[in-house]
């Protein structure tokens, strides 16, 4: 793996590709800068050996060309106080004032260009637009683990003019390593614990597990296809009846490869999908109609809690329940808990995947376990087996 801890920056331009798509108010305030601060060691590792850095990155989803409410201006300011410095800006990222301002820079500078996506050439891998984009500097650097999986000219194309000087930063080099301990180089036990709304979003994910961990949960949304799968009621809850075969598949193969697979014994019940809605404690086969399942209840936190607490490796990815809903977030609370309480007795445990990593931040547990990854598709589809293009890209 070629990282930019095996590469000495002093007098040359590099070109980062950041992941800076953070959540901005109505007022155009950053509401989380958590990537941004996930970037600034790769940054400074680049300026502390005496080299520039040119900035560049996605910021939301515009539709047609340059929008205000999407410029990555609106990130310069804060960006500067993080590294307590000037940030240089080009209102271009390929124009003259790119051409410029990349040209002028001095060692230890900080050029932030405007976002790609202005560009529709960004999505579609254009090659000619991510030449002018590699004509910005001597030497390339992907640090955007969250968009590794598309081809897109930042992320995979533009590494090609840097046959030579392409390197991954310090965020993709902590994902990948992170991630080699739940996919290869895994302690036993290793317990997977997918929730989340739909089977149909991660199949691919649950069958290369099946060949990997050695107790799988099942929870969230996902449960009450499996539920109904064998026969069980489930009421109004969500349920996919297009893969009531796949579930029977999944626990027959789970069976055949010896994968201890757990799905929650007991539900808390809502008669409407509110947070007001009346409530009661189910079994999860049984499941009165018109009422749906929202959370796990204290049997299953129980028992799910006591097979966390006897992992080495532990991935989690999706919600117990509709945790957004605060009377329905006690199971995935429980979860998060258990499973900090097995990484404090030594477990490696990582949390990926968009609604998961929202849960262990609001429950302020994110430093309390061992990874959590800044990648939501992009890891979904690494932990599925694919090659990610950005990944390839470099290694190549
Ligand atoms: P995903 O993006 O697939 O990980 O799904 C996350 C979403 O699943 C969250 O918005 C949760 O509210 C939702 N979810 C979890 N459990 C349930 C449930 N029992 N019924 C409906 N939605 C759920």
């Amino acid at each position: 793996m070629k990282t930019i801890n095996d590469y000495n920056f002093s007098g040359k331009r590099a070109l980062i590709r950041v992941d800076f798509n953070v959540p901005l108010n109505k007022e155009l305030q950053i509401t989380d800068d958590s990537r941004i601060r996930a970037a600034i060691p790769t940054i400074e590792k680049i300026l502390n050996d005496g080299g520039s850095v040119i900035l560049m990155s996605h910021l939301g989803r515009p539709k047609e060309g340059p929008e205000d409410k999407f410029s990555l201006r609106h990130l310069r300011e804060h960006l500067g106080k993080l590294l307590k410095k000037e940030v240089k800006f080009a209102d271009d990222c390929i124009g003259q004032s790119a051409r410029e301002e990349a040209g002028a820079l001095k060692p230890g500078e900080v050029l932030l260009l405007e976002n790609l996506r202005f560009y529709k050439e960004e999505t579609k891998g254009d090659e000619e637009f991510a030449k002018k984009l590699a004509g910005l500097a001597d030497v390339y650097v992907n640090d955007a683990f969250g968009t590794a999986h598309r081809a897109h000219a930042s992320t995979t194309i533009v590494a090609k003019f840097f046959p030579d000087n392409k390197l991954f930063g310090d965020i993709m080099t902590n994902e990948l390593k992170s991630i080699d301990k739940v996919l290869n180089d895994t302690r036993k036990p290793y317990v997977a614990i997918i929730g989340g709304a739909k089977v149909s979003t991660k199949i691919d994910i649950i069958r290369n597990l099946l060949d990997k961990a050695d107790e799988l949960i099942i929870a969230g949304g996902m449960m009450f296809t499996f539920i109904k799968a064998q026969g069980g009621k489930t009421g109004n809850s969500l349920c996919e009846d297009d893969y009531l075969e796949t579930a029977r598949e999944i626990i027959t193969e789970a069976k055949e490869k010896g994968v201890k697979l757990h799905l929650p014994s007991d539900t808390i019940i809502a008669d409407a999908f509110s947070n007001d809605a009346n409530t009661r404690l189910a079994k999860s086969d049984n499941i009165p109609d018109e009422w749906m399942g929202v959370d796990i209840g204290k049997e299953s936190i129980e028992k799910f809690s006591a097979t966390i607490a006897k992992a080495k490796t532990i991935l989690w990815n999706g919600p117990m329940g509709v945790f957004e809903m605060s009377n329905f977030a006690a199971g995935t609370k429980a979860i998060a808990e258990a499973i900090v309480n097995a990484t404090e007795k030594g477990a490696f445990s990582l949390v990926g995947g968009g609604d998961s990593v929202a849960a262990v931040s609001q429950l302020g547990l994110a430093e309390k376990v061992s990874y959590v990854s800044t990648g939501g598709g992009a890891l979904l589809e690494y932990m599925e087996g694919k090659i990610l293009p950005g990944i390839q890209a470099i290694n190549e």
